[in-house]
């Protein structure tokens, strides 16, 4: 389509202070919370999780820190169309060897946001649903748990997913390089067998 193949109509989602950078900041600028959500235009409205394809009924989520449920309520001012918040939450829940992988440290929640942005665009842009939320944050001991995982993987900085879509991994891939040509944002993108991996990294990389 026309539109899409446009650059004017995309504006970039990442900004140099919005990016996965953010993880690396002092901690007296982490505070900056308010004027970060203002900037992203994460406005409260209710009802926005309505009709949201693969959000079950009965809810699946069950908060298991006390953290969860607020970074539950954080994720869902983020007003994401295509994400379900609850299989984000989950994606949290897993286990490997022995051990359970936790929602991140509080600094770190806002890290996430370039990403789940990227993400619910592109499957907008792509005319697709997300089909599964395979990884989100991994806690350092879990990720080390994760076969092939690198030690410093993107989501031990929270800047990473892993998503199924509804066309094939290639073709998605193939997508988000294009919206990422366009703009939309710069990161990684990998192409597994069954999903694609996507970071908000400060350069372009491709596996
Ligand atoms: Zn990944």
């Amino acid at each position: 389509m026309a539109e899409t193949d446009t650059h004017q109509n995309l504006s970039p989602l990442i900004t140099e202070s919005a990016d996965g950078s953010s993880s690396l900041l002092p901690a007296t600028q982490q505070f900056g919370r308010r004027g970060f959500l203002n900037k992203a235009g994460l406005a409260l409205a209710g009802g926005c999780l309505a009709g949201l394809p693969g959000l079950a009924e009965g809810a699946s989520f069950a908060p298991s820190n006390p953290f969860e449920g607020e970074y539950h309520r954080f994720l869902q001012r983020l007003r994401l169309r295509r994400i379900s918040v609850d299989e984000i939450i989950s994606a949290h829940h897993r286990q490997r060897g022995g051990v359970s992988n936790t929602v991140p440290p509080k600094s770190m929640w806002r890290d996430i946001v370039p990403v789940l942005k990227v993400a619910d665009r592109a499957a907008r842009e792509m005319r697709c649903e997300i089909t599964g939320v395979l990884s989100v944050y991994r806690s350092p001991a879990y990720n080390a748990r994760c076969p092939g995982a690198a030690r410093n993987s993107m989501h031990t900085r929270n800047i990473a997913i892993d998503l199924r879509f509804s066309i094939p991994p290639s073709r998605a891939a193939a997508e988000l390089r294009r919206l990422r040509n366009r703009g939309l944002f710069t990161g990684g993108i990998g192409r597994y067998g069954s999903f694609v991996h996507i970071d908000t990294r400060r350069q372009n990389v491709d596996w």
